[in-house]
């Protein structure tokens, strides 16, 4: 069995190690051919072009930045879709927009190949120790095939059922993250403001039953006010919640929380911060 990873980004570099253990032939591509050292080093196959890598495989992972990046690379007459084997398995685990999954799984099927939804919750460090969870949208037979290699990626694997319904899921998921990471951002300029200190604040509400747990792990990084350790890019945060309301008008619903964080990361990042992790959204609305 042929096996291909494309993007070796913060999640796909992690990703992609934790496939080395298995039995298949694994070949990586990525764009900045940098990021393929530490494959070529441990004698895995780097291909040279994204076009070059998946011609022979019969699984394509890909871990793209967005809906835009994953179009470029995979769609149009010359598309990746257009070099892929008749029935070999593309599973997208970039985080996109459910329509534009249902889009990819369209686009495959005229050229013959098997497409299925796969974005992933867990960050950095559960893609390094493989504890990321997989939202599976696609067919069962897709789903069995590619689940060996989720179940090495990761901690497990859920088939939520046709395309589409995996990035439905995540989206919900990284819409709930970032209002979240908005609302703590926020609350903690308000205590200040109110003349509670703030080093108790971080320290203490992460701890309280009624707190999103994650702000455990965002809090030294605002205490510091430095957030170059990052686990996922304040870019890409923007991105989901932006998707999120254009999936919200998509199905003719109106969503006022998403709307105001989408806002708060929009400017975070027009203000520079796109590259930080996405608690630097702290920053922004320290300053509006
Ligand atoms: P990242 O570090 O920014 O990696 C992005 C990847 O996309 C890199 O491999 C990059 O290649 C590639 N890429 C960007 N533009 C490209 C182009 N025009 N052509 C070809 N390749 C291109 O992001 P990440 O944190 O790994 O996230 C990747 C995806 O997973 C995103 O959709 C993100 O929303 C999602 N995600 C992230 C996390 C997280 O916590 N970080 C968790 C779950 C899901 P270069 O190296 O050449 O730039």
């Amino acid at each position: 069995m042929n096996i291909t990873f494309l993007g070796l980004g913060i999640m796909g570099s992690r990703m992609a190690n934790n496939l080395i253990g298995t039995n298949a032939n694994l070949t990586v591509w990525n764009r900045s051919a940098q990021a393929c050292d530490v494959f070529k080093e441990k004698g895995i196959s780097v291909a040279q072009s994204a076009s070059e890598a998946v011609k022979d495989a019969d699984i394509v992972f890909s871990m793209l930045s967005n809906p835009d990046v994953v179009e470029s690379l995979f769609f149009g007459e010359s598309g990746l879709l257009s070099e892929m084997k008749d029935s070999a398995i593309w599973a997208d685990s970039s985080t996109v927009n459910p329509s534009f999954s249902r889009l990819s799984g369209e686009e495959a099927e005229k050229h013959k190949v098997r497409f299925m939804d796969a974005p992933v919750a867990g960050s950095k460090a559960a893609a390094q120790e493989g504890q990321v969870v997989f939202f599976c949208g696609g067919n069962q037979d897709v789903y069995n095939s590619c689940l060996p290699f989720f179940e090495a990626m990761g901690m497990k694997g859920m088939h939520l059922g046709k395309v589409g319904q995996g990035a439905s899921l995540k989206m919900l998921v990284n819409g709930m993250l970032a209002q979240n990471m908005a609302v703590f951002s926020e609350t903690i300029h308000l205590g200040e403001k109110l003349g509670l200190d703030r080093d108790m604040l971080l320290s203490m509400l992460p701890n309280l039953p009624v707190i999103a747990p994650f702000t455990q792990h965002k809090n030294e990084a605002m205490r510091a006010r430095d957030y170059s350790d990052v686990h996922f890019p304040l870019e890409h945060m923007h991105k989901d919640i932006r998707l999120a309301t254009v999936t919200a008008k998509e199905v003719g619903m109106e969503i006022h929380l998403a709307e105001a964080a989408r806002k708060l990361f929009n400017g975070a990042e027009e203000d520079g911060l796109g590259r930080k992790d996405f608690a630097a959204v702290h920053e922004f609305i320290g300053k509006v």
